[in-house]
């Protein structure tokens, strides 16, 4: 829930667009049912209906792992009917990037945070440079790190 907060927030999403959003995840069903999720969220409105607009599915190798209710309830097929234009879908996104980033937990409980911050951020833009084949060209227009610093912000970074 936290992440989708953060996700809207960060996108500029408009509330009439959080019927679009899909949330996926290998253990929806419980989520779904707990009591934080039954009732509208402890914040502002309107995000404290942010859990009740997007789709909620499950991933869809984990499918077996429910009953017939959680997979009727919680198909990823759905996906396809709320987005019939989206050519491929990847419900195992979080989870191999997960399985990547593990590759660093020794490396990053190393370095002090402030290091660690900065190490993160460039293990990220090089992975989503790699995913996304950018060109050099591409990946200086997507300085992802300089996203919102203004020019005032810098002159503090460089005293
Ligand atoms: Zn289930």
């Amino acid at each position: 829930m936290t992440s989708l907060f953060h996700h809207v927030k960060l996108e500029k999403i408009a509330p009439a667009e959080w019927k679009k959003i899909v949330v996926v995840y290998d253990n929806i069903c419980n989520l779904d049912r707990t009591i934080a999720a039954r009732n509208p969220l402890p914040l502002p409105q309107p995000f404290d209906r942010l859990w009740m607009d997007p789709l909620k599915v499950l991933d869809v190798f984990h499918l077996s792992n429910h009953v017939a209710d959680c997979r009727k309830k919680y198909n990823p097929r759905d996906i396809k009917e709320l987005h019939p234009n989206l050519e491929k879908r990847n419900t195992q996104a979080a989870e191999q990037t997960n399985s990547w980033f593990r590759h660093f937990i020794a490396i990053l409980n190393a370095i002090p945070r402030d290091r660690q911050l900065f190490y993160i951020h460039c293990l990220v833009k090089a992975r989503n440079d790699y995913l996304y084949e950018r060109s050099p060209a591409e990946m200086e227009e997507d300085e992802v790190f300089l996203d919102g610093v203004s020019e005032s912000d810098w002159e503090e970074v460089e005293e």
